[in-house]
């Protein structure tokens, strides 16, 4: 039913970029993840996920919240073990292994950072709405750094640390559906040139950059908003109440190799039998195909 009267503003969908991609690849998970009430359970914590929150967490703390005199290896070596957890891991051994090789890693990527340094923003929710959409997103760390063009003014830097087995390629950084829109985001809320964006992979303490230009925005853009207009679409025919038969058209499963790594596959007969369910700690191991923008 259309509630809306003649005149009044369109309401547009609001998403954050995970829940687009997350409506790409698979409906199914899209209605279990964002739609029912209660959700339904979802199997155990990954232990990769508890390794790039818990990263993500020291990083956030020693960017962000720490003064200068307090950004030492020390200081991140017990802040490590005080944020640890050990959910997901087969068991307190592999726990702990993981903990050292995280604080190493982590320590790694710190060594030759200005304890000094003060980045624009850490953790920094930014949005920004179209037409159609209304788009949000929580950025790791946003850098304002000297312009390239000589100008003497400043930019900002997109970066987001990525804990993934996997190295990174500039290509990754350039099709990262999310990293295009927090460069849109960030330019919105904090009225600066921004083109860069940087993908910190702390495993090999490497970073895969680019740098967008108007027409790859666009290009991203485009992409968002027609995800935007299909799951609103799917949301509206929800909120008109579907049976089961319904929803299952509306939010058919999308089985592929992702099953293997989703949350709902126990309860989810199509992706049971798409991909084998891994243990929780699987994702340490084995680089998974969960894709670049939401994996962490
Ligand atoms: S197991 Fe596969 S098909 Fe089932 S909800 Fe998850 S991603 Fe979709």
């Amino acid at each position: 039913m259309n509630d809306m009267l003649p005149g009044m503003p369109k309401r547009l969908f609001t998403a954050t970029p995970t829940k687009l991609l997350n409506f790409a690849d698979c409906k199914r998970k899209y209605r279990y993840t964002y739609l029912e009430s209660p959700r339904p359970p979802k199997g155990p914590p990954w232990a990769h996920n508890t390794v790039g929150a818990v990263v993500h967490e020291v990083l956030a703390d020693f960017f962000g919240r720490w003064p200068a005199a307090r950004r030492t290896p020390d200081e991140v070596v017990a802040k490590m073990r005080s944020s640890w957890r050990s959910e997901g891991f087969r068991d307190e051994r592999q726990s702990l292994d993981w903990r050292e090789r995280s604080t190493e890693m982590v320590l790694g990527y710190l060594r030759d950072s200005d304890p000094y340094y003060e980045p624009r923003g850490v953790e920094r929710t930014v949005g920004f709405t179209t037409e159609r959409a209304s788009l949000r997103g929580r950025i790791d760390r946003i850098d304002e750094r000297l312009a390239r063009d000589g100008s003497g003014g400043t930019e900002l830097a997109i970066v987001d640390y990525k804990t993934g087995r996997r190295p990174l390629t500039s290509t990754d950084a350039r099709s990262s559906l999310a990293m295009a829109l927090y460069v849109l985001g960030a330019r919105r809320v904090l009225h600066r040139p921004c083109t860069r964006v940087e993908l910190h992979h702390l495993p090999t303490n490497t970073v895969a950059a680019a740098d967008h230009d108007e027409e790859s925005l666009g290009r991203h853009l485009k992409r968002a908003e027609s995800m935007a207009d299909d799951a609103a679409a799917a949301e509206a025919r929800w909120a008109e109440g579907l049976t089961p038969a319904e929803a299952d058209e509306v939010f058919p499963p999308e089985p592929s190799a992702l099953c293997g790594w989703c949350d709902f596959a126990k309860i989810c007969p199509q992706g049971r039998r798409e991909a084998p369910t891994r243990e929780p700690w699987a994702g340490l191991d084995e680089p998974s195909p969960v894709p670049l923008d939401e994996a962490g």
